[in-house]
């Protein structure tokens, strides 16, 4: 249970890893706490999670596994592609990580961490709410892109992954949002009334969106 008395996923997931499983052999020290907290989707969630487990399936980690791949990356010509390459130090991602602005934070983590899951970490730790949204999602978007180029050759622009990452955010808020929940359950069940609270419903929807577009500015 969490403070709230609620259960939760990430409270099952601390009893099973420190009281019902012996796991002290893969435990990692980390700001996992950082990822539960994520205000993001559960993809999003479960990428970044894995993105600091180090188990991202890119083309080195196969070949560590036994696996004989090209180890080159899809979106340019380095042949060393692993998770600090695709998630940060590709051309292609750095293009996207500088539309947003977060080119900046993402670099002085990277300077002063060792590896590309520490520098998740501080980004997890030190970054504000808003920003943190918005680089799981930028990692997100960076991963499903060179997945694209990977499995279906298809080319995205950096502009293109930012605007995904953009709308994951967009669409966490509409679906957590009390004021779009509350005008959705709350309506009289006339014809009149239910006209006006879709079309309040519908106005919070558009207003909820533009705002944060421009508050994002991505
Ligand atoms: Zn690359």
């Amino acid at each position: 249970m969490e403070r709230h008395g609620r259960y939760s996923v990430c409270s099952a997931y601390r009893l099973c890893v420190t009281e019902l499983v012996d796991s002290s052999h893969i435990w990692r020290l980390g700001y996992w706490s950082g990822i539960c907290k994520l205000k993001v989707m559960p993809k999003v969630k479960n990428l970044v999670w894995r993105m600091s487990r180090g188990c991202l399936p890119t083309r080195v980690r196969f070949l560590d596994k036994g696996i004989v791949c090209p180890t080159n990356c899809a979106s340019c010509a380095s042949n060393h592609e692993d998770l600090m390459h695709v998630s940060f130090y590709c051309p292609f991602s750095i293009e996207v990580w500088n539309r947003p602005g977060l080119w900046g934070s993402v670099q002085h983590a990277l300077s002063n961490t060792a590896s590309a899951t520490d520098a998740i970490f501080s980004l997890l730790e030190n970054l504000s709410v808003e920003l943190v949204q918005h680089m799981s999602t930028v990692l997100w978007s960076i991963w499903k892109h060179c997945n694209l180029r990977v499995w279906d050759d298809a080319t995205e622009t950096s502009a293109t992954v930012v605007e995904h990452a953009r709308n994951m955010v967009v669409d966490w808020h509409l679906a957590n949002t009390p004021v779009v929940l509350a005008s959705s359950t709350n309506h009289q069940p006339t014809t009149t009334l239910d006209m006006g609270a879709s079309t309040s419903l519908q106005h919070n929807v558009t207003m909820l969106a533009a705002s944060y577009a421009r508050k994002i500015q991505m």
